[in-house]
């Protein structure tokens, strides 16, 4: 429940810190990026404590996540890709803290 929680406070802080003059905008797009987490549709059971994400996912793949960080990069689409690296880096210490790793 603390792993969902950060899901919504980090990007709160972060637009806070980043995007103040505008952050209705920022949060709704970075609460927008969480749509990635539709992927977990396609696991059997869809959800499962004790999973990690990272790895296993179909849009929790490194290739993807190095797709993020690119986004990052590009002005027009940076605020989504901030969205989602936070979104991987959180689910990444969710592994780390249920099952000692960072990428299943
Ligand atoms: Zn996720």
């Amino acid at each position: 429940m603390f792993h969902l929680f950060l899901h919504f406070a980090v990007p709160a802080v972060v637009v806070g810190l980043l995007y103040r003059h505008r952050w209705q905008l920022a949060y709704l797009l970075m609460m927008a990026t969480m749509v990635v987490d539709l992927d977990h549709l396609l696991a059997n059971p869809i959800y499962d404590a004790s999973r990690c994400s990272i790895g296993f996912h179909p849009l929790h793949q490194p290739w993807f996540i190095s797709l993020y960080v690119i986004l990052c990069f590009i002005p027009k689409t940076r605020i989504i890709g901030l969205g989602l690296i936070i979104h991987m880096i959180l689910d990444s210490v969710d592994c780390q803290t249920t099952n000692g790793v960072w990428i299943s």
